[in-house]
């Protein structure tokens, strides 16, 4: 993996094609419009696993063409395009920035592909991107107490919950 070249861009939407991916017409801080360059799923160059591409192309043609006239059916249609965006960024790793096109809240998110989240912007994780999860597992759980100044009490000390609960310890 070279950290040093550009990302390339994706953006995942159901509009009608065989594949939902698209590639922008500028490489350089393109914006949703740009987007109008579609890409096979089945390219050699984003080597997605079969299975993947069945899955991609499938939900894609599962739109119909005018879009969903029933709400419940948009808002699987979403959830099923996230799931399968996530698998997306996660198999194609930090050398693609993959963005949803959420059709029921016509927006476009960004997709981590290291923890899956869905950001509005491209540096919402902070940089470098990926000690993500070990911040949130040291923030979890007793580590916490330590941190908020508990250092007297072991974490599951009684004396720490209730200091915890409205000023009734000193
Ligand atoms: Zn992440």
């Amino acid at each position: 993996m070279n950290y040093d070249s550009e990302p390339r861009h994706l953006l995942v939407r159901a509009r009608g094609e065989r594949s939902p991916l698209y590639g922008p017409e500028v490489e350089v801080h393109p914006d949703i419009p740009d987007f109008t360059r579609n890409i096979r799923a089945d390219d050699p160059a984003l080597g997605i696993p079969e299975d993947l591409v069945h899955s991609l192309t499938s939900w894609a043609m599962s739109r119909p063409p005018g879009g969903f006239a029933s709400r419940p059916e948009l808002r699987k249609h979403v959830k099923e395009g996230k799931e399968k965006t996530q698998l997306l960024a996660a198999h194609l790793g930090p050398a693609w920035v993959v963005r949803y096109w959420d059709e029921q809240h016509a927006s476009a998110k960004f997709v981590c592909w290291g923890c899956r989240r869905l950001h509005w912007t491209l540096g919402a994780h902070g940089d470098p991107p990926h000690p993500l999860h070990i911040v949130v597992q040291a923030s979890t759980g007793g580590t916490r107490f330590v941190r908020m100044g508990f250092e007297d009490f072991a974490p599951d000390d009684p004396a720490a919950a209730l200091g915890l609960s409205g000023g009734l310890g000193r």
